[in-house]
């Protein structure tokens, strides 16, 4: 039976949003957070802090993996997720992170950019990371220290997988490890240890909605396969346009409309270089 995923949504925000109103739901798998470690931040702000901004800020708004072209087809299959199956959930996420290795290896390969593989830590409860607390609310991590992606199995999850949703959480904490890697971030931490808090916001905003984008662009390359339809790619991100930034309670990821476009937008692109949030204005990235 093929499941639409407006069920799974209603389960799995019972995990995520426990305070929050009842009849807030939210997809599986919706929220992930990252940030640097202590000593990355304390590295950031020491120096020259101008030459660091200056010498940094094209490492983001022009980086060579934004002329990489499409992002290749792997053939990717993570298999299926039955109900209930801890097992197959954890299978899932490590073909996933294969499938996502092999694509964005060629990507840097054709950037000539070094790569490196992230670290797949599967829990199935809250852990610390080198970064830190685990972030409330957040069902996967990526942190640049270890550069781990920290995937959290809920029971909530388990009772009702929904293969998109996780495919695009998976890929949304690669992306994180894409912007870690091409030095993308580079930037970003040293911007943001400098900024005020309106100008941090609006530079995880810049972060965030680009490791979505990226995430996107994954997804578009499986369009036609076995993981999802397109009628649930669009329920998708309409349910992110409405309900996308309810997880964070400072606008650190941007609006859900705003996250909607970014979504489409790698989607419909299929390449990185459709997610250069970095140039894009202000107004979109709100
Ligand atoms: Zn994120």
């Amino acid at each position: 039976m093929k499941h639409f995923p407006h069920s799974r949504l209603a389960g799995a925000g019972v995990a995520l949003l426990v305070a929050a109103a009842s009849q807030v739901f939210v997809l599986g798998g919706v929220a992930s957070a990252s940030a640097p470690t202590v000593q990355q931040s304390r590295q950031a702000v020491s120096g020259t802090q101008t030459q660091v901004a200056a010498a940094n800020k094209s490492l983001a708004t022009a980086n060579r993996i934004y002329r990489t072209g499409r992002l290749a087809n792997v053939n990717c299959s993570p298999g299926s997720l039955p109900a209930g199956s801890t097992s197959a959930y954890r299978r899932f996420l490590t073909r996933m992170t294969d499938c996502l290795n092999k694509a964005w290896a060629a990507q840097f390969r054709k950037a000539k950019m070094p790569f490196s593989k992230p670290r797949l830590r599967i829990i199935t409860r809250k852990v610390s990371t080198p970064c830190g607390k685990w972030a409330t609310g957040a069902q996967g991590y990526y942190c640049s220290g270890d550069r781990t992606m920290y995937m959290l199995i809920t029971k909530t999850e388990l009772r009702q997988p929904f293969p998109l949703g996780i495919a695009r959480l998976v890929a949304h904490e690669y992306g994180h490890h894409v912007q870690q890697i091409s030095k993308i971030w580079s930037y970003y931490w040293s911007a943001y240890n400098k900024a005020g808090r309106s100008q941090r916001l609006a530079l995880s905003r810049r972060s965030e909605l680009q490791a979505e984008c990226f995430a996107a662009v994954f997804v578009s390359t499986q369009r036609g396969g076995s993981l999802f339809t397109e009628a649930e790619w669009d329920h998708t991100v309409n349910w992110f346009s409405e309900n996308g930034s309810r997880a964070w309670p400072q606008n650190d990821h941007g609006r859900g409309p705003t996250q909607a476009a970014w979504m489409t937008r790698g989607y419909n692109g299929g390449a990185p270089g459709s997610c250069n949030t970095w140039s894009a204005s202000a107004r979109s990235t709100t």
